[in-house]
């Protein structure tokens, strides 16, 4: 009963915070990487930076999971592998990628991403593992799971892929410059590794059914599209030759 209205306050917090960040981020833009710039006290090395940032939310699914295994059910299992496997390619494969780190990462976007990955990893972990009633594996054949599943899977494919194209390009280049990315889903839009993770997050939202999880696609989209939109003016400024028909986000929408 107590996790139970724990875990409506923290939900109706991740709603309420995803307009905060949304409009926030339309008018500041989050101060790291092509964006870093002065003022934002302390910083660190982005590589250290991504690991703290993420690492939380390996832990707290993690240990949500630890505390519940004597009354998990066979098909939360299957969440939470989807789970710890995206989290485990954030927190320690895209890190061990990227060339050229820079040193400029504000810690206070950190713990903001600190912050953040332990309300979502609890109000996704609690309903999954202690609030969500058993299901029976019907469940696994259902159209909410089989659907859900191809949608995180393709979100993940489209932003791992993404990433892994932006992510070459420094290391064909060797420096710490910047280029236009092409192939892909850089045919369409600029920033379809964001894209990718929103997917993937309402593909979550869809297989587990979760009010958690739609606060976090909703979350995701908030906290993604006014950075893609940053990035998109930003490669405009800096490329003359950038593509004109590519959108930002949404391809041939928006
Ligand atoms: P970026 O694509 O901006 O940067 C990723 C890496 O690629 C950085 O090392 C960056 O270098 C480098 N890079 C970016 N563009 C170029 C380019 N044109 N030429 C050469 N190198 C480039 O992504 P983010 O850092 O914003 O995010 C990384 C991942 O994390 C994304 O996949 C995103 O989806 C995910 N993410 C998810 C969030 C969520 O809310 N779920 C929030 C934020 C990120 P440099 O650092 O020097 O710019």
């Amino acid at each position: 009963m107590e996790t139970e209205y724990t875990y409506q306050i923290l939900l109706l917090s991740e709603f309420l915070l995803a307009p905060v960040v949304f409009f926030s981020l339309l008018f500041k833009t989050a101060p790291y990487g092509r964006h870093a710039r002065p003022g934002w006290g302390p910083v660190m090395n982005a590589r250290f930076a991504w690991i703290a940032m993420e690492l939380p939310a390996v832990l707290t699914m993690g240990v949500l999971f630890l505390y519940n295994i004597d009354s998990l059910h066979p098909v939360n299992t299957i969440f939470i592998l989807l789970w710890e496997f995206h989290y485990l390619y954030r927190t320690f494969y895209f890190p061990m990628q990227m060339t050229k780190i820079r040193t400029d990462f504000p810690v206070v976007i950190v713990l903001m991403a600190v912050f953040f990955n332990v309300l979502n990893g609890y109000v996704n972990g609690s309903y999954l593992f202690d609030i969500r009633p058993a299901e029976d594996f019907s469940f696994a054949i259902s159209s909410s799971f089989v659907g859900g599943m191809l949608v995180f899977i393709t979100g993940f494919v489209i932003h791992y892929r993404s990433d892994r194209t932006i992510l070459r390009l420094r290391t064909k280049s060797g420096g710490s410059r910047y280029s236009i990315p092409r192939g892909g889903l850089f045919r369409w839009v600029s920033s379809p590794n964001y894209l990718g993770e929103f997917i993937q997050w309402c593909g979550w939202a869809i297989l587990t059914w979760s009010l958690g999880g739609l606060a976090f696609a909703i979350f995701t989209l908030a906290n993604l599209l006014p950075r893609a939109i940053s990035n998109h003016q930003w490669y405009k400024s800096q490329f003359p030759d950038y593509p004109a028909k590519r959108k930002i986000f949404f391809p041939g929408v928006y």
